[in-house]
């Protein structure tokens, strides 16, 4: 059944217990077409990453949920019920596992033979787990990653500066707002008007240009002027950045967000807007050779860029390996931003900590950033975040706060949200949730674990590891995950979502929960070696048994 799905709201429960009500409103909160790009067709973002199999597996999880007790398990197989298992109250009430495939088997072709068979789905990171939360959720992590390149190259600030990326989708739309917020000029080129338009209306992106020329020109005047801008500018970024390169545009920043991960969501030179799905529909192979084909040309101008001294990253969309596939070889010449900008963050357990009012109320958001503000007073750049968030960032579907927390941080958090529930000063309990792309929480060797020190990228048993850590803990709903942003074959993934309902037992799911899942990420990267992460495990305490 095709319908239109918003979250409930309020108090009033449709589900027996609030971990199960938490559950279903996130369930049909990343359905909420304020939230999903197609949720027509179940789609939530990230290309074709889905929340349910198809609408009779939606039907049946949202009636599953609104029956489940508090000591059942209801299991979830690529966006399909298929069990529901009496467990414990400590258990998840939802385990999850999306799109994985035993690993010679693990190719595009053979995905999209399943999925067409009915028999999988692409999950994505938080599109299959329920916790997506819109464009903000990428917006801090982009936030952090500019602020990154801006303290390496640009002595703090993006003043002065011009970056050009492409892709306004679900997660990309976040790169405009980002760069402004670091006070820096934004070219941004999108191939559907559309999309571009989706981001001027909720304030991610500034301006549209009416074509290439007055882009450049608005782009320069606001670069000399130290003006923070976004100008996103419609057309096929395999085309433009070349064009750009060409006409010798003075760009110092250059990154990518298309869904580059799936040749199939990457639009070629020469396909129309409007050919574009019957043609990737009809023609996989012929269509995914010209994607890759045009990603290789996308990808020789950014190093084009870089070997005229431009800071080039790879925002985690895979579009080097696409590149080289399509026969371009110096596709690797620029690095990914983990090992870049993020490994350092990762090493002392930091992430994206994200979480979303039940209420629907955005004044319960609002007490809650000020309680992270006075819980964590000395650290600068997360009030700068909290605040400007609270300024610049529109709500998708229930109202929803991230900020990157580290080991010994989340707990904190955790249980002052708990405790705002219980005293009745937020009006209904919280979900806390997290991106897979967290420290301890994901293999992919393309992406978060590049150039790991030891060289252990591919090894994919920690994110096993970490499901296994969580759901032992008492997390609400966990769940493993394959292919995420970066395709099939290439990561193996974990989440973990946990209810604050104000109860002790909540608080002491919280406590676990919230040490173990970043702790995680303390003894990933302490057992590969990293130097910050072993004194962040010996000064909080961390017990690792292969340490001193
Ligand atoms: P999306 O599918 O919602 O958006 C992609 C956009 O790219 C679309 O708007 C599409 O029209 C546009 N596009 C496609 N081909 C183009 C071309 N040739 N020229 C210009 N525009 C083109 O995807 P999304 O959710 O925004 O994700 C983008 C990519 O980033 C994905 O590959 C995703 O896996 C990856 N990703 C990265 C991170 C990260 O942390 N860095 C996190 C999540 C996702």
């Amino acid at each position: 059944m095709m319908t239109t799905v918003r979250a409930d709201r309020g108090t009033e429960l449709t589900a027996k217990q609030w971990s199960t009500e938490a559950a279903l409103r996130m369930f049909h909160n990343n359905l909420d077409p304020d939230v999903a790009e197609r949720p027509e067709d179940l789609v939530v973002y990230g290309g074709t990453g889905k929340a349910a199999r198809d609408w009779p597996s939606f039907d049946a999880i949202s009636r599953e949920l609104k029956n489940l007790e508090a000591d059942e398990t209801l299991l979830v197989q690529s966006g399909r019920p298929v069990g529901v298992m009496r467990t414990h109250e400590w258990a998840p009430r939802v385990l999850i596992a999306n799109s994985n495939l035993v690993p010679d088997w693990a190719n595009w072709p053979e995905f999209r033979r399943l999925e067409a068979e009915g028999l999988t789905m692409y999950g994505q990171m938080t599109a299959g787990s329920w916790i997506y939360i819109g464009t903000q959720g990428i917006l801090q992590g982009t936030f952090e990653t500019f602020a990154a390149v801006a303290t390496k190259r640009f002595n703090g600030t993006l003043r002065g500066t011009l970056t050009v990326t492409a892709g306004l989708g679900g997660m990309g739309g976040a790169q405009p707002l980002a760069v402004t917020m670091n006070e820096g000029v934004a070219l941004c080129i999108e191939v559907d008007p559309h999309r571009a338009q989706r981001r001027l209306e909720t304030r991610y992106l500034d301006e549209i240009a009416d074509d290439l020329d007055s882009a450049i020109e608005r782009c320069l005047a606001a670069k000399a002027a130290g003006e923070a801008v976004s100008v996103g500018v419609v057309g096929n970024a395999a085309e433009i950045l070349p064009e750009l390169l060409r006409r010798e545009v003075p760009v110092d920043i250059v990154t990518d967000q298309t869904s580059a991960h799936d040749p199939l969501a990457y639009l070629p030179v020469g396909v129309s807007l409007e050919e574009w799905q019957d043609y990737a529909g009809a023609k996989p192979d012929e269509f995914t050779q010209r994607a890759r084909e045009s990603m290789a040309a996308h990808v020789e101008a950014m190093v084009g860029f870089l070997d005229r001294g431009a800071e080039v990253f790879d925002y985690g969309n895979s579009i080097r390996g696409e590149a080289q596939l399509g026969g371009y070889d110096r596709a690797f010449a620029f690095p990914g931003f983990v090992p870049a900008y993020i490994r350092p963050l990762f090493c002392e357990g930091k992430g994206p900590f994200r979480w979303a009012a039940l209420s629907g109320d955005p004044a319960d958001i609002a007490k809650t950033d000020a309680a992270i503000l006075e819980l964590f007073p000395e650290n600068e750049q997360l009030a700068r975040w909290i605040k400007m968030a609270g300024e610049r960032v529109e709500f998708q579907g229930l109202p929803a706060r991230i900020c990157w927390l580290g080991y010994g941080e989340r707990h904190l958090a955790g249980l002052k949200f708990n405790e705002m529930v219980a005293s009745g000063e937020l009006s209904a309990p919280i979900v806390i949730g997290r991106d897979h792309l967290d420290c301890g929480s994901v293999a992919s060797p393309y992406r978060e674990t590049e150039a790991m020190a030891d060289g252990s990228d591919a090894i994919a048993d920690w994110p096993l590891l970490n499901a296994l850590v969580n759901t032992a803990s008492g997390a609400t709903w966990v769940s493993i995950h394959h292919g995420g942003g970066v395709g099939i074959g290439r990561s193996i993934h974990a989440g973990q979502v946990t209810v604050a309902d104000g109860t002790p037992l909540a608080a002491q799911k919280i406590e676990r929960v919230l040490t173990n899942d970043p702790g995680m990420g303390v003894i990933r990267h302490v057992d590969a070696g990293y130097d910050e992460a072993k004194t962040v495990a010996a000064d909080k305490g961390v017990r690792i048994p292969m340490e001193g």
